[in-house]
């Protein structure tokens, strides 16, 4: 069951989906616009944000694209209003137009390496039969960074990049110290082996931290991020950046090390996130 959630008076979500891989719809409310965040993955998960948004008689004005992956755009079809993206993610979605979304081609594709399982069973999930999309071309480009004036509440989108897609963009709402993170902070999925490489993943982090915000909105989480908790997931990541070269992407060494400084094991989550770096490696 998806639900809105109130963040602030300006800032409203809804909430995910693992199972059809729904990520979190996003609507920043200023005193003359609102920005909407993300298309949705299909038009029934745009058209059920758009219902819960009217409820609180909140109307989109603006969408902004965090990045182009299918779970992200396939909405648009629904959107009608003015659509913001990055470049990047222009070319990706034009790319993306004559695609056929049916079982043979979906099939073709993840046997070709140019899809991956997991999307490719979350469409088929989400969508059912009906597999007709059509993606209208986003309206307004920007190269790196793009600052919105919504009425006393200010967005800034920007291009960050980052191992899960090249075209990832955050968007920032300074007076509320919100940072939308879209999926710039997960492993690239499109791989043999998901991943992180040390390069990448290093540039992120110190893009992220000169943002000073108390609350982080990853697409895919159930809850928003506080700062307490995404200065561990930055240390985690500066950790395993260092430590997967000093010890050429030997996990075990890998592991000790980590182990050692936390003094404790290690949880799940960061034998993770070690694993996803020694297949970047
Ligand atoms: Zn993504």
């Amino acid at each position: 069951m998806q639900t809105l959630q109130h963040l602030s008076k300006h800032i409203v979500y809804l909430t995910p989906v693992q199972e059809t891989d729904r990520p979190i719809l996003g609507a920043v409310i200023g005193n003359k616009k609102t920005l909407i965040i993300d298309a949705g993955n299909s038009v029934q998960h745009a058209r059920l944000f758009q219902a819960e948004l009217h409820k609180h008689d909140i109307t989109g004005d603006l969408l902004a694209l965090t990045h182009s992956h299918w779970d992200h755009v396939f909405g648009l079809e629904h959107i009608g209003i003015p659509v913001i993206c990055h470049e990047k993610t222009y070319h990706h979605i034009k790319a993306m137009q004559p695609l056929s979304w049916e079982d043979p081609a979906l099939d073709q594709r993840v046997e070709e390496g140019t899809e991956i399982p997991f999307c490719a069973d979350a469409i088929k999930l989400e969508l059912g039969k009906n597999r007709e999309i059509t993606l209208p071309l986003p309206d307004i480009l920007f190269d790196e960074k793009l600052t919105i004036d919504l009425g006393d509440i200010t967005c800034v989108i920007e291009h960050i990049g980052g191992d899960h897609a090249k075209d990832s963009c955050i968007i920032y709402v300074p007076e509320e110290k919100t940072l939308f993170l879209g999926d710039c902070f997960y492993a690239n999925l499109y791989a043999e082996k998901w991943n992180y490489t040390a390069e990448q993943a290093s540039l992120l982090v110190k893009k992220l931290e000169a943002y000073d915000a108390d609350t982080y909105i990853l697409s895919h989480h159930d809850k928003p991020c506080t700062k307490q908790e995404m200065e561990a997931e930055f240390t985690l990541m500066k950790q395993c950046a260092n430590a997967v070269v000093e010890h050429r992407g030997n996990k075990a060494k890998i592991e000790q090390e980590l182990a050692k400084e936390a003094n404790r094991e290690l949880t799940e989550h960061e034998l993770e996130t070690i694993g996803f770096f020694v297949n970047g490696y």
